[in-house]
């Protein structure tokens, strides 16, 4: 379940309405001469607003991503700018790899199945050089090789609001899945989108192990705590793992899960 208050601060918001309004009421003053003032110089530039400030983030303002420090009189955009850099240089610098990676990686170039996420990361749920073959949906891998635009945002395939900044809270909110829930959204015809970010792991055909697997791979030094909503299982049953090992493997994937516990936003981003 997830640890989430909708409770909405305006701070930001406030802020760039004021923003928009000054740049109206200066085009207006600019445009007639009010009795008893003077016009607008000449030499006046109204501001570039070709690009409208960055979108507030999903879910701001909640428990999930309490409203940011900015200060309102040095640009809160850019300082918003920066935030999203942050937090994208942050998550690439967490992500642990086996030594011989690149070898592997070079190895299995034309395997379209190789996945180098769980391949390359080494963990007690898989065999040390195993090569792990499937197609492995990660929105959080998508986000750190988007292309960055305008503001450091990217473009987001599950968010109502898109595109936002790499900043998606201080809590990771994630679905860990197989087939089950990979790919929910679909083509969201009728849906405009989540209301908060919520990162996932689809990976059709796999077990609760490698699920664990998986979300280690991605997440084992999060500097984020992590919220964890587990369907999977099928797999297990379907290859006729017995039950109280099916247990065992979702009581060790909660246990890693709690041992992520640290505390929130102490990362300065
Ligand atoms: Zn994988
Ligand atoms: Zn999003």
């Amino acid at each position: 379940m997830f640890n989430c208050n909708f409770k909405r601060s305006n701070t930001l918001n406030a802020t760039f309405s004021c923003f928009v309004i000054n740049i109206i009421m200066l085009q207006m003053y600019r445009s007639s001469t009010i009795p008893g003032h003077s016009p607008v110089p000449p030499t006046f530039k109204p501001p570039n607003t070709a690009h409208p400030p960055p979108n507030i983030p999903p879910g701001y303002g909640t428990d999930l991503y309490p409203a940011e420090n900015l200060d309102p009189l040095n640009h809160p955009a850019l300082q918003m700018e920066e935030i999203s850099r942050n937090s994208k240089s942050n998550e690439f610098s967490y992500i642990t790899k086996v030594p011989n990676y690149r070898n592997l990686r070079i190895k299995n170039r034309d395997d379209k199945y190789y996945c180098n996420i769980c391949s390359e990361y080494p963990s007690p749920m898989v065999p040390r050089g195993k090569i792990i073959r499937h197609r492995h949906n990660s929105s959080k891998i998508k986000r750190m090789y988007s292309t960055t635009l305008k503001w450091a945002e990217y473009n987001c395939t599950s968010c109502k609001t898109t595109p936002h900044s790499h900043k998606t809270g201080v809590r990771y909110p994630v679905i860990v899945t197989s087939s089950i829930l990979n790919n929910w959204q679909g083509k969201k015809s009728g849906y405009p989108g989540d209301e908060i970010h919520v990162d996932i792991i689809g990976i059709p055909g796999a077990t609760i192990k490698m699920l664990h697997h998986a979300f280690l791979a991605e997440f084992e030094n999060s500097y984020r705590p992590v919220d964890v909503l587990l369907v999977g299982g099928l797999n297990d049953v379907m290859k006729g793992r017995p039950l109280h090992k099916i247990m065992t493997d979702l009581n060790n994937f909660k246990r890693d899960v709690i041992a992520l516990k640290r505390p929130s936003g102490t990362n300065g981003d």
